[in-house]
């Protein structure tokens, strides 16, 4: 079969493009996922060539079920923001289900507080002499202004490292600085952030131990 030729979806019936089809998946046995079924599949990396349809399919549904879970039963109790979005949050967090969207990259998917095993901060910094770059990923809010002489920050994250979930997700990076707005009052802004967010934690989980 040749690159060029074109391949009927055994999910939607319908052809691939001819460069489209590129963007699509082999699953076992020789079917074929094109690239508007694969994107309705869970976000995590998924070993298609090892996935019948009917897993595919049964995919599918878990990954619909928790967009609807997303737009129809989320409700808000705590948004966590930074400047640096002006007044955008980064994560929204629904205590009362134990749920949280990562709406900085507003992806639309459901995790579970209780599949978060780690978070932290991840801070990427510049030597400023030799224009090197280079990670750092120590620091912890408030020690930030332990940095060295000579050292900028240029982006900082909050990873959650997550355990094995339906969705298939083991870890969210998320920007909490735009390049160009990595000034102190920003940097901080992006440590308080971070703070809130495992304040939010700590909360949820002790609630709900009660
Ligand atoms: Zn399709």
């Amino acid at each position: 079969m040749g690159l060029f030729d074109k391949k009927t979806c055994a999910v939607c019936g319908g052809q691939s493009g001819v460069i489209v089809g590129l963007f699509g998946a082999d699953l076992a046995g020789g079917a074929y996922l094109c690239p508007g079924c694969r994107n309705k599949c869970t976000p995590g990396n998924l070993n298609f060539k090892n996935m019948t349809l009917d897993d595919v399919k049964a995919n599918m549904a878990i990954a619909d079920a928790n967009k609807k879970k997303g737009s129809t039963e989320f409700r808000s109790t705590r948004k966590i923001q930074t400047g640096a979005f002006r007044d955008r949050p980064f994560l929204d967090i629904d205590e009362n289900h134990g749920w949280f969207m990562n709406t900085a990259d507003n992806d639309g998917w459901v995790y579970s507080l209780d599949d978060i095993y780690f978070y932290g901060p991840e801070f990427e910094t510049a030597k400023l002499e030799l224009g090197q770059s280079f990670h750092l990923d120590t620091y912890n809010y408030p020690e930030l202004s332990k940095c060295p002489e000579g050292i900028r920050i240029t982006a900082a994250k909050l990873k959650i490292l997550m355990v094995e979930n339906e969705l298939g997700v083991s870890q969210l990076s998320i920007d909490l600085l735009s390049g160009s707005s990595a000034d102190e009052n920003a940097v901080r802004g992006a440590c308080a952030a971070i703070h809130d967010f495992a304040e939010a934690v700590k909360a949820y989980k002790t609630n709900r131990k009660k």
